[in-house]
């Protein structure tokens, strides 16, 4: 058994605080690694390698940083499969899934290997006589990337591509639960050219995490993970001082129309629900059906959902693998026992599946709920898991207001041929990602990603120009050449002349 240390100043640095977390293989139950916790030595010598990397960093013309981010692309391709197999094996999404993680978060690679172009200035000749203006962006310095389990490669990668090619140093707290990937990433970083210090990574649990937000050289926190988490990231990373941006829970409706093509909307549903056993944050967790077609709906999906193939994400066949640790496996299938309790009709269980020579992995089948109501915790809660819930709704305006009223707006869908319908929704929705018939609308790189009300505490979204402004702060320059000029001291608010 194998253990994850620490990555700082560029090598592997052993835990030395005696504090361990164990982690999973999810499909067959064993513990396969453990994992250092850090203390807050550990956690302040990375930040010290972070902030003494940082001036070098910053100085560096953003092209060569932006090559450095292009010799990474190249590694991600060399390596993706072996980052995808990390992935599958200590989250337990099949392996194409996490190969699909790979890509995505690559893709911001892509668009960071472009940064230079967007830290290019304004610039205002004449803004007055023989004065001349002009804003850069420069880096804020050492930033934070709290990660969660769900997304153990591509989450890290909306942060620190944007964040290193705009010229910071960076340290990443991943999920102790899969925390594998991302010691390659660092590995594979200092291969592609980025120099010791610069980018750095810390392993660990509330304790590593605390003493992040309240150092005093860490100049912005990015996170992403539960509301409950983020809300408290946002509120004390703010009180020291530090610009933040924290990302939470989500609880995305898909709404089906009654014109809908309920074929594809079922193909939809079936991915965007039970893809990566549900732990996305962007799976679709409730469907209202609208108007009369809950029953045509329902029709199509209960055989789906019942023949769903389950298995480790080795299986090349399989569509879905376990969930992540045996505690959350209980905590989703407690959330099945309480949908039964509030009186939802549960069309499919899943919790007595068994997978044959895999009896202590941390499978539940996929679960289908009809007739929930918004009352009821199972909707108003996130959940996390294989679990659907169908809620009906009469009309459009009735799935307008159920989606408008969730605490939760990270992501959003309607199915429709309708396109007034669609335009009317798109235009009303308080969400911040809206797909028509798109499940799963999360943006490419070159737009942003960030959800609305209890889904993001801050102001912006991540990566894409949003990063790229997260990642800078604007300084402006107002300059005169006095050649001869004397105007002598000048008491009022000075204007144009
Ligand atoms: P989590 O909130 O338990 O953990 C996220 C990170 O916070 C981890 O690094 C963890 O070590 C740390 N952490 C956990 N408890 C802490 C505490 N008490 N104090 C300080 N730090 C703590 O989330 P998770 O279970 O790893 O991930 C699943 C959650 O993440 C879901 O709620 C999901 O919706 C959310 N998520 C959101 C997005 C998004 O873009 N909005 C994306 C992915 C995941």
């Amino acid at each position: 058994m194998t253990d994850i240390q620490h990555f700082i100043n560029g090598r592997r640095v052993d835990g030395s605080s005696g504090r361990w977390g164990d982690v999973f293989n999810p499909a067959t139950g064993e513990q396969i690694r453990r994992v250092a916790f850090a203390d807050r030595a550990e956690v302040d010598a990375a930040v010290q390698a972070a902030k003494a990397a940082f001036p070098a960093w910053a100085a560096a013309p953003p092209l060569a940083r932006a090559r450095t981010m292009f010799k990474f692309v190249d590694l991600l391709h060399r390596e993706q499969d072996n980052l995808a197999r990390m992935i599958s094996e200590e989250h337990g999404k099949v392996f194409s899934d996490a190969q699909g993680e790979i890509t995505r978060g690559l893709e911001v690679v892509e668009f960071a290997c472009g940064i230079p172009h967007l830290m290019a200035g304004e610039f205002t000749e004449q803004v007055g006589r023989g004065i001349d203006s002009w804003s850069v962006r420069q880096p804020l310095g050492v930033c934070v990337g709290i990660t969660p389990f769900n997304f153990p490669a591509m989450v890290p990668m909306w942060m620190f591509p944007v964040a290193l090619a705009c010229g910071n140093t960076f340290v990443l707290k991943p999920s102790e639960r899969d925390p594998s990937a991302g010691h390659r990433i660092a590995e594979l970083l200092l291969e592609a050219g980025v120099p010791a210090g610069v980018f750095n990574v810390v392993n660990g649990d509330r304790e590593a995490v605390e003493t992040l937000l309240a150092h005093p050289d860490v100049a912005a926190v990015s996170f992403v993970g539960s509301t409950a988490i983020a809300s408290h990231i946002y509120a004390t990373a703010a009180q020291s001082g530090k610009r933040v941006q924290a990302l939470g829970g989500a609880k995305n409706h898909m709404v089906v129309m009654p014109d809908a093509d309920l074929d594809q909307a079922t193909d939809a549903l079936m991915g965007a629900a039970y893809g990566a056993a549900g732990e996305r944050c962007m799976a679709v967790s409730v469907a209202v059906a609208v108007g009369g077609v809950g029953d045509r709906l329902m029709d199509k999906l209960e055989p789906r959902v019942r023949a769903l193939k389950i298995g480790p994400g080795t299986d090349p066949e399989a569509e879905m693998g376990p969930l992540v640790t045996r505690q959350h496996l209980e905590r989703v299938r407690s959330y099945v026992d309480l949908g039964v309790q509030e009186g939802a009709r549960l069309v499919v269980d899943g919790r007595g599946l068994k997978l044959q020579g895999y009896e202590n992995g941390f499978f539940l089948g996929g679960c289908l709920f009809d007739d929930v109501k918004p009352e009821m915790r199972i909707y108003r809660e996130e959940i996390f898991g294989p679990v659907l819930s169908v809620v009906r709704a009469p009309g459009f305006e009735d799935a307008v207001k159920l989606c408008n009223d969730h605490e939760y707006g990270n992501g959003v869908a309607i199915f429709t041929r309708d396109g007034d319908a669609a335009r009317e929704f798109t235009s009303r929705i308080q969400i911040g990602m809206v797909g028509v018939n798109v499940p799963i609308p999360v943006p490419m790189a070159f737009h942003s990603f960030g959800g609305w009300k209890r889904s993001l505490f801050g102001d912006n979204a991540v990566y894409g120009m949003e990063g790229v402004r997260f990642y800078t702060r604007l300084k402006t320059v107002t300059a005169r050449w006095p050649a001869g000029i004397r105007s002598g001291a000048e008491y009022v608010m000075p204007t144009m002349r």
